[in-house]
C-alpha cells in the first residue's frame, strides 16, 4: 500500500479525505514500521497540538477496517504499520525496538500438511511472526 492508493482507498469508501487523515497515513508511509497510538499522536501533534487519542483511535479503527494499516500485538501494544505493498504472500520479522519489519517469503502453512488436509474445517487465513531485534538495535 502506497500513500496515494491509501487516499484513493478512503475516497472510494466514501470517507473524507482530512488533512489529519491524510497527515496519518503519510507518517505511516514515511516510517515504513510498526507505530503505536502513542507514537502516531506523538508525529501528529507536531502539526496538530490539540489533536487527541480518539480522533488518532477513530482513525486507526477506520485504516484497520480499509485494510490500510496491518496490525500487531508487540510487547502487550497494539502497533500499526502500513500495509505492504506487494500481495505476494509473505511473512515479516518484527523488531521489537523500533518495529522496523523484514519479509520472508517462507510460510510455515506449506509444511503443516496435516492441518490443509483436516477438511472438516474451513481455513481462511492465518499468522506467523517473528520477532526480535533489527542490527541497529541489537
Ligand atoms: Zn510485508
Ligand atoms: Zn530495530
Ligand atoms: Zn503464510
Amino acid at each position: 500500500m502506497q500513500l496515494v492508493e491509501a487516499l484513493q482507498s478512503l475516497k472510494e469508501n466514501g470517507y473524507k479525505y482530512t488533512g489529519k487523515r491524510e497527515g496519518m497515513i503519510r507518517i505511516f508511509d514515511r516510517e515504513g514500521r510498526y507505530l503505536s497510538a502513542k507514537e502516531i499522536l506523538e508525529f501528529m501533534q507536531q502539526e496538530y497540538p490539540d489533536l487527541s487519542f480518539d480522533t488518532i483511535y477513530r482513525n486507526l479503527t477506520l485504516f484497520e477496517e480499509l485494510e490500510i494499516v496491518e496490525c500487531t500485538d508487540l510487547g502487550g501494544e497494539r502497533k500499526y504499520r502500513i500495509r505492504c505493498n506487494t500481495s505476494d504472500h509473505h511473512h515479516h520479522l518484527i523488531c521489537l525496538t523500533c518495529g522496523k519489519t523484514k519479509h520472508i517469503s517462507a510460510c510455515p502453512m506449506d509444511k503443516m500438511v496435516s492441518v490443509q488436509t483436516a477438511n472438516d474445517f474451513q481455513i481462511i487465513g492465518h499468522k506467523f511472526e517473528i520477532y526480535g531485534y533489527c542490527t541497529k538495535c541489537q
